[in-house]
């Protein structure tokens, strides 16, 4: 029997090495909780960066995703399968939009997003051919294709890939009037994160959604909201763009979207920006397949009906005024909305890394983000005792 070590020893020996894991060799997960290959149990507290709002392995999604693959897994677009209509039909009910475009990953619909906004403005808006700009912010996280680290202000995420793809502006994250300053009569859309997650859980200022909608409406601009991580329950709304009572022109969701099993991905849009695209203009082998479509009807159904969105809202503002009630002298700043949490360390009270390490022994797997965060998003099935269990034991790692 190969233990922990030896697992990791052939990670290491074979695996490229872009990650740098904690040290937890995971067998099996149900809900909030984990398993290593020990049997020791984790309260998993990053929930695959957002995509397993629904808890690990849920049954209803299981069921769904077995009694579909004994049917029919692949078909390609080339067929008609007779799950992708009702997929479009529920997923543009919950999000309040008029056309689907299903790929897989988050980074195919930020790169389906860039293609399918760059059409729009030739064909609709009247940009002259090949001059189309996008206006990102610093800081963001789109993902990691060419196109998207092209325009990545991490220098990790695009060190060493150049040349870049053109056509992107860079302006600060929360700063409306610079989006204002930017726009010129070429520009076809703004992408933004409504919370930057990747970033280390960063919020605008209030208002600052509603604001970046009303000068893109303005200047015919569409607004591209970025929700692969926001989206589906994570901050309390079923889409973040609520909380501003804003509607995006084209959204973005991904991760949860498949329930933790599967991935899936989907370009929404309520403009015509997806009718510009026309047979063989795009697509994708695995997009839209049956499996996908059946495991995204139940990740959806039991966001819905176990009103997990409405429990994010109850168990965020818990979790968050609990990690505000410790008190600590290492914590600089939680901050957070819904399940989407995250607790800053003062650079004097050292880096986050061993803070996370910390955690682990204590059994609770979080991740450290840019030196000095840890973020905090469970599966939003977490009970209010699950986290009193976890607050016992952040408390005692911060003091
Ligand atoms: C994770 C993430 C992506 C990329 O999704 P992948 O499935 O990893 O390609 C894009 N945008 C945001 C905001 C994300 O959090």
């Amino acid at each position: 029997m190969l233990d922990g070590a030896d697992l990791i020893a052939l990670e290491s020996r074979f695996g490229a090495d872009n990650y740098k894991p904690l040290d937890v060799v995971l067998a099996s997960g149900k809900g909030v909780w984990v398993t290593d290959i020990d049997g020791k149990r984790y309260l998993d507290c990053l929930s695959a960066y957002s995509a397993v709002n629904q808890g690990h392995c849920h049954p209803r999604i299981l069921a769904a995703l077995t009694e579909q693959a004994a049917r029919l897994t692949l078909t390609s677009r080339a067929f008609r399968n007779d799950q992708l209509g009702l997929f479009y039909e529920e997923l543009a009910a919950l999000t309040n939009s008029h056309k689907v475009l299903p790929m897989n990953s988050g980074a195919e619909a930020v790169e389906t997003a860039i293609k399918a906004v760059r059409k729009w403005g030739y064909e609709i808006k009247g940009v002259p051919e090949g001059a189309a700009e996008i206006i990102v912010c610093a800081d963001n996280f789109h993902g990691r294709t060419l196109a998207i680290v092209s325009f990545s202000t991490d220098p990790e995420a695009r060190g060493g890939f150049g040349p870049f793809v053109p056509g992107f502006k860079v302006i600060p994250f929360g700063d409306a009037a610079a989006l204002e300053a930017a726009i010129t009569p070429n520009t076809v859309a703004f992408l933004v994160e409504p919370i930057q997650g990747e970033a280390g859980v960063v919020i605008p200022p209030a208002g600052y959604l509603a604001r970046v909608r009303e000068i893109c409406s303005a200047t015919g601009v569409m607004l591209i909201l970025d929700e692969i991580q926001t989206g589906l329950g994570r901050t309390g709304k079923m889409l973040a763009e609520e909380h501003d009572g804003v509607e995006a022109d084209v959204t973005l969701v991904g991760k949860a979207l498949g329930g933790g099993f599967y991935p899936v991905s989907a370009v929404l849009s309520n403009t015509d920006v997806l009718g510009t695209l026309k047979p063989g203009q795009h697509g994708s082998t695995f997009g839209g397949n049956p499996l996908a479509c059946a495991v995204a009807r139940a990740a959806l159904r039991v966001l819905v009906e176990e009103r997990l969105v409405e429990r994010s809202a109850e168990m965020g503002a818990y979790f968050k005024a609990g990690l505000e009630s410790i008190r600590s002298n290492r914590v600089r700043e939680i901050r957070g909305r819904g399940l989407m949490l995250a607790v800053e360390i003062h650079a004097e009270a050292g880096a986050a890394r061993p803070v996370v390490e910390a955690l682990r022994d204590q059994g609770i797997l979080a991740k450290d983000t840019h030196g000095q965060t840890i973020r905090l998003s469970p599966p939003l099935v977490i009970s209010r005792d699950e986290i009193d269990w976890a607050l016992e034991r952040i408390e005692t790692v911060l003091r």
